[in-house]
């Protein structure tokens, strides 16, 4: 598709200048004598070797560094060095200005700065090589000076505020680097709003269909929630203001990201996060009262509403070891909701929003002097390796995806792996020849064994020898699907070569025994040594395991049956057998539920009423076939402990045409018209069949059973969404019917 972009250059001059105005106010408050004249000497640089390019979405290039650097003026906190530094971040990287022209017009510092910057656009890749050590060692030399850090946070801000052009892999890449990576620095140098803003970003184009569903909902009941803090801080301004206080007390949402988290963590659907805001209040007071003031506010508070014991705060005495102070309380509002109020100064705000480069602001009077200690700060966490520089990476690791982890190789290369995974694990990741030949690894230097849990961080190197073959208990070390299934197929593999040469054995010794060679006696006789197929059967015999006498006792046992003709018990065994049989014979040893119904008997078992879409599993019964039980099914455990062999793996084979019986419990408020808006929601809007309905109705509260037919989980899933929907009801859940 063609399309033609038209540009009035005259009107995106006027942009320009409108931008660098803007940038001009919000470095105000910092700026002394000749700073102005260095940052528009940058401007100028910045403006004229950028000036033939454009971003991704047309717009001139120049937008990129004065919005970076308005970023690190007015939400960093950071003075005129950082703000030229902002300006020119891409100019040696991506034009024709080096760092020599730096250093001329702008001096030692600033050229220094740039250099850090331009050498560690490639480092927070984690796809490239990057080893272990070398990981502490380049937050080492970003921590030289900490402006190079936070100016290039202020620029992978900017980026992803402005992603919506990019390629989707692309947004992918930078999104997961920036949670990875970025969101953690934040939160470790205490930039909270920024920190808070790079976890929404990246969620929105990782994870964009939990994003919006949580971002509309929140939409939805913005007007509902206002109305209710506004009625909860009223009184609290009141006596404030009675009291003396000057403060503005206001409600702030919580991030889309620390939602999900939470729903996550607990496993609550949105509705059940009570803490969608906190409440916060900000006290203008002098550094001699603000302590004494804070506690006011707090004792206000709570002789207001009720505070929960469990959940003060008090980072005022000690502040936490980013420089976050703030009071914390929880209490009980007036419709019986739990509410979080903090507590701070307009000093700790400050701090709590735009970290260390605020709080050093408050300790001296000369700006750049309060900011070199707090570089020297960091920089000592970085360099002691005993102590705070180790936290400070294991908070790094710890902030990442809670469930993954992240693996060096010895050539410092990263691989991504599920928590739990073992060095067997690693060493198929790397590839199929290197697990399979596998014999141990070396993990951070140290001799481990295969099965050894890996650390996130740690650095593997795996030793292999070619003598080595894949074992079966390796099954139990590895967790990856990757690693089994090549486990797998190389053993069965192995297993076909033996079972091959064991096939060849037995023939000769049953021909020496008399015993026909043919697939009837070759089950009776798996089926004596307790054998779950003739495969296992070969195998044993080529391992010695069956020998000559073995089959004469076979031999012996047959005759004993005959003569006792038939043993009941026997041919209930033999029945399971039969079945165990059959399904360990087709394709994938799994039955296909829908699908193998002709050849397989089975029905769905009544104690859990499984419907496609559930975890389930094949129970083989003496008379019944196989029962269907859904994984978690109350007897399951009971089953597989005590039956183990006769469990076989069974899955849903997707259908509509079929339905099954489910239960539905629906909790509410009574209301006229409620059942029959059930009933509505179910008959005509799902076009489902009801088999039964039962309802309690006690003081208003609503209590329903209703016993339908689904197609399946999905099915189900949207119906009890769609019930949640109608007016009146509060809950809806599964029960086995
Ligand atoms: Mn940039």
């Amino acid at each position: 598709m063609k399309s033609t972009l038209v540009i009035d250059l005259e009107a995106e001059k006027q942009e320009i200048l409108k931008r660098y105005r803007a940038l001009l106010r919000a470095c105000k408050s910092t700026l002394q004598k000749g700073d102005k004249k260095e940052i528009r000497k940058a401007f100028d640089m910045a403006l004229e070797s950028h000036k033939d390019m454009r971003r991704k979405s047309g717009e001139p290039y120049i937008y990129h560094p004065i919005a970076v650097a308005q970023i690190a003026a007015e939400e960093i906190g950071l003075g005129t060095t950082s703000i030229v530094c902002a300006l020119l971040h891409d100019v040696v990287e991506d034009t024709d200005i080096s760092l020599e022209d730096i250093e001329r017009e702008f001096g030692k510092k600033t050229a220094r700065i740039i250099d850090g910057l331009t050498k560690i656009s490639g480092v927070f890749d984690y796809n490239s090589s990057l080893q272990a050590e070398n990981f502490r060692k380049m937050l080492l030399t970003l921590a030289d000076d900490v402006r190079v850090i936070l100016i290039k946070l202020a620029d992978r801000l900017h980026n992803m505020r402005t992603m919506d052009f990019m390629p989707r892999q692309k947004q992918l890449k930078i999104a997961s680097e920036t949670i990875y990576l970025y969101a953690p620095l934040a939160h470790r140098l205490g930039l909270y709003a920024i920190k808070s803003e790079l976890e929404d970003l990246s969620m929105k184009y990782l994870e964009p269909d939990t994003y919006k569903y949580i971002a509309v909902q929140l939409n939805e009941k913005k007007a509902e929630r206002n109305a209710f803090i506004k009625t909860f801080i009223e009184p609290i301004n009141e006596i404030l203001h009675e009291q003396g206080l000057n403060a503005s007390v206001y409600g702030r949402p919580k991030s889309i990201h620390s939602i999900w988290n939470k729903m996550k963590k607990k496993n609550i659907p949105f509705e059940e996060v009570y803490d969608l805001f906190a409440i916060r209040i900000i006290l203008d007071s002098t550094p001699e009262r603000e302590k004494a003031e804070c506690w006011k506010a707090y004792s206000i508070v709570t002789d207001l509403y009720r505070p929960n014991p469990d959940r003060l705060r008090d980072w005022v005495s000690s502040p936490k070891g980013n420089g976050y102070e703030s009071l914390h309380t929880t209490v009980m509002g007036p419709k019986g909701q739990w509410v979080e109020v903090q507590i701070r100064t307009q000093r700790m705000n400050e701090i709590a929003e735009k970290g260390f480069a605020a709080h050093w602001k408050y300790k001296e009077s000369s700006n750049d002097n309060g900011l070199d200690q707090w570089i020297q700060k960091v920089r000592e966490m970085l360099s002691n390796p005993e102590a705070n520089a180790l936290d400070f990476l294991d908070d790094f690791k710890m902030n990442l995806f809670s469930d993954e982890i992240f693996i060096f190789t010895p050539k410092g290369a990263l691989l991504q792996l599920p928590m739990g995974a073992t060095a067997l694990d690693f060493a198929f990741e790397i590839h199929t020849d290197i697990g399979a030949t596998c014999i141990g690894a070396k993990v951070n230097h140290k001799l481990v064994p295969l099965s050894y849990k890996l650390q996130n961080g740690d650095q593997v190197e795996i030793i292999t020898s070619s003598k080595q073959v894949p074992k079966e208990d390796w099954l139990n070390i590895v967790m990856t699907a990757k690693a089994k299934s090549k486990i797998k197929s190389s053993l069965k593999e192995e297993k076909r070569r033996i079972a091959e040469n064991g096939k060849e054995i037995l023939e000769r010794k049953l021909k020496s025994l008399k015993i026909t060679y043919n697939t009837d006696n070759l089950n009776k006789i798996a089926y004596f040594f307790k054998l779950p197929s003739t495969q296992e059967l070969f195998v044993s015999v080529a391992n010695g395991k069956i020998e000559l006498k073995d089959l004469k006792d076979y031999l012996q046992s047959e005759k004993e049956i005959e003569s006792r003709h038939t043993d009941p018990k026997l041919t209930e065994n033999q029945q399971i057998e039969n079945v165990l049989t059959k399904v360990k014979s087709s394709e994938s040893d799994i039955l296909l539920i829908g699908e193998d119904m002709q050849k397989i008997d089975y029905n769905l078992a009544a104690c859990c009423n499984p419907i496609p879409g559930d975890d389930v599993f094949g129970f083989v019964t003496v008379n019944e076939g196989i029962k269907i039980h859904r994984t978690n099914c109350p007897n399951a455990a009971q089953l597989m402990s005590n039956y183990g062999y006769r469990i076989v793996k069974a899955k849903w084979n997707r259908q509509k045409e079929l339905t099954f019986l489910t239960g539905l419990h629906i909790v509410g408020i009574d209301d006229v018209g409620l059942i029959n808006n059930i009933t509505k929601v179910i008959s005509n809007d799902f076009k489902v069949n009801m088999r039964s309905i039962t309802v309690d109705t006690n003081d208003g509260i609503f209590e329903g059973s209703i016993k339908i037919f689904v197609n399946d989980k999905e099915h189900l899933d949207q119906l009890i969404q769609n019930l949640l929907e109608v007016k009146g009801v509060t809950g809806v859940s599964r029960f086995d019917a």
